[in-house]
């Protein structure tokens, strides 16, 4: 039977290490059973998942997977919580083979062993969208997963076209698929206490990829430009991305049946991935 972390050795452990949690690497341990198993509950884990785990700093989520009886492949890029991770794991009572720890920066990582389908994670908030948009793009093999974020991020990621919440990360999120809020996190559950409130945040990847992964490319350069000045109007920033007038831009948008004066939070991705194929059909 895998037993969970406790408050008290969570500490101890991270004592042992000489482990004080730095914000430069999201060091937020969880130290309450409900929310780790909360989160695998939302995640629906069954007995057999293959889940892969960024960031499972002490252990506290990590286990409360395997205790679903499903097999985790968990990258952490703490050198000293990573070689820690497998003792700690036998200690709980976690059946060998069932964890795999990869010891590197997820924002570099190109291979996973296990051939995980399932992503669960309480992610580090400084890098928590660049690594979710690398994993999502590396690992076509995910096709679902839940995580753990500050508020406004999972706002962000979770945002519909038309508001002010909506941005980059929302239109790039979705070019892979479906994304929900699914509850808010206390943040004290967490040791130690961070300064915001966290979100869990669902997403499910659609059946089939939007587009080829030139479309995706242009795509999203056409998004990071429609964003980086909110104020701009659509054809200002394509015509930065193309390199040529506000006049040709206009006439690519028309032809994309995307209003010219439109700004970028009015339109969807589907929106975006027209304007991008008008792009490419005029040789780019
Ligand atoms: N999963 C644990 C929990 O819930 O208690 C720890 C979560 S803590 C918010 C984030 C973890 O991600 C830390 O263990 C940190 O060392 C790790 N981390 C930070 N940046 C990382 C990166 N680029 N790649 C892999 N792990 C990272």
């Amino acid at each position: 039977m895998v037993t969970l972390l406790g408050p008290a050795e969570i500490r101890s452990l991270a004592a042992a290490l000489d482990v004080t949690p730095t914000k430069k690497l999201g060091q937020n341990f969880v130290v309450d059973a409900n929310t780790v198993r909360r989160i695998v509950s939302v995640a629906g884990v069954t007995e057999g998942d293959r889940v892969v785990e960024i960031g499972p700093g002490l252990g506290s989520l990590t286990l409360a997977i395997l205790e679903r009886g499903a097999r985790v492949t968990a990258v952490e890029i703490d050198h000293r919580l990573a070689q820690r991770l497998p003792a700690t794991a036998a200690e709980h009572g976690v059946p060998e083979g069932a964890l795999t720890v990869v010891d590197a920066d997820a924002l570099r990582v190109t291979e996973l062993p296990g051939d995980p389908s399932v992503l669960v994670a309480n992610l580090p908030y400084n890098v928590s969208v660049p690594v979710l948009l690398h994993f999502m793009q590396t690992f076509p093999g995910l096709r679902r997963g839940v995580v753990m974020v500050q508020a406004e991020v999972g706002e962000r990621l979770a945002a519909a076209p038309g508001g002010k919440v909506y941005g980059a990360p929302s239109a790039k999120a979705a070019w892979y698929g479906a994304w929900r809020l699914a509850g808010s996190v206390s943040r004290h559950v967490f040791w130690p206490v961070p300064n915001v409130d966290s979100v869990l945040v669902a997403f499910e990847r659609d059946a089939q990829p939007r587009g080829t992964e030139q479309e995706r490319a242009l795509t999203f350069r056409i998004v990071d430009a429609a964003f980086q000045q909110r104020r701009k109007m659509l054809r200002q920033a394509l015509a930065g991305v193309l390199g040529g007038s506000a006049g040709s831009a206009s006439e690519v948008l028309e032809a994309a049946r995307v209003a010219p004066t439109a700004r970028g939070e009015e339109l969807g991705i589907e929106d975006f991935l027209r304007v991008a194929r008008l792009v490419l059909s005029r040789g780019g």
